[in-house]
């Protein structure tokens, strides 16, 4: 089964309305490749303004949502809200999420249950820290992390996985295709095993970590990455080379 690559951009905590006019005038400008589904990662309280701004072919996501659709806990913000103000996907267990804030997987899952429980498609991201790779322990964090989602989520229809390497995120190191290609391919076996032939073939596992328009290509080529989640890169024209890297 073919799978559609799928390009995210992950803006993080970055940007303003001048910038993100700046940046949504340089993408709608530009000339994209058609088979590619583009979902722009935007923080909460821009999600508005950069889906008026946007033609329908770019997705809006937020970059997290809450576990409940409503209620007193002070500033999350439900998948239905995301909805309201434009979004139709959200960015869920990225490392940042995991490392920084302390979500575990399991809150993680429940999010990604929730989220698409309210019809908002959802990026699962996953990966493993430095030292988890230097003891060999890489598809043993991945696994576990797969498991977890895949405790509440019943239909992966509306979900991408975003295989990123801790280490290469935001550090200019990337996974080399190889390293890559090992991981997503080890990813479908897993999908193959615990979940039905037919997740394995047809869910699509991006890869993200210091993607650059200068790595890209290489990367794409690979048989198991069908698409990326880009993080700094994503904020300048060169999202654009990343967005048509299979061209
Ligand atoms: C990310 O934030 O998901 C990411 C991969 O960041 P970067 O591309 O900057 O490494």
């Amino acid at each position: 089964m073919a799978r559609k690559f799928c390009v995210g951009g992950n803006w993080k905590m970055n940007g303003d309305k001048a910038s993100i006019t700046e940046l949504c005038k340089t993408l709608c400008g530009a000339t994209l490749d058609e088979n590619v589904e583009i979902v722009l990662g935007c923080p909460f309280v821009y999600i508005n303004f950069a889906r008026d701004l946007l033609p329908c072919k770019f997705n809006v996501a937020g970059q997290n949502c809450y576990k409940v659709p409503k209620g007193a806990f002070t500033g999350e913000v439900s998948p239905a809200m995301l909805k309201d103000v434009g979004a139709g996907w959200v960015i869920l267990g990225h490392s940042e999420r995991r490392h920084v804030f302390g979500e575990p997987d399991e809150l993680i899952a429940e999010k990604a249950a929730h989220a698409l429980a309210e019809g908002l498609k959802v990026i699962a991201c996953i990966g493993e820290k430095l030292e988890e790779r230097e003891a060999g322990k890489t598809e043993a964090v991945v696994a576990s992390q797969m498991a977890a989602y895949a405790k509440t989520i019943k239909d992966w229809t509306n979900v991408v996985v975003a295989y990123e390497p801790v280490w290469a995120i935001g550090t200019g190191k990337t996974a080399t295709p190889q390293q890559a290609q090992e991981v997503h391919a080890y990813l479908r076996k897993w999908l193959a095993e615990n979940i039905s032939k037919e997740v394995s073939d047809s869910l699509r596992i991006q890869y993200g970590g210091s993607v650059t328009a200068a790595n890209c290509k290489e990367l794409a080529a690979q048989p198991d990455i069908d698409g990326f989640l880009v993080g700094g890169a994503s904020l300048k024209p060169e999202f654009i080379d990343i967005i048509n890297a299979k061209k």
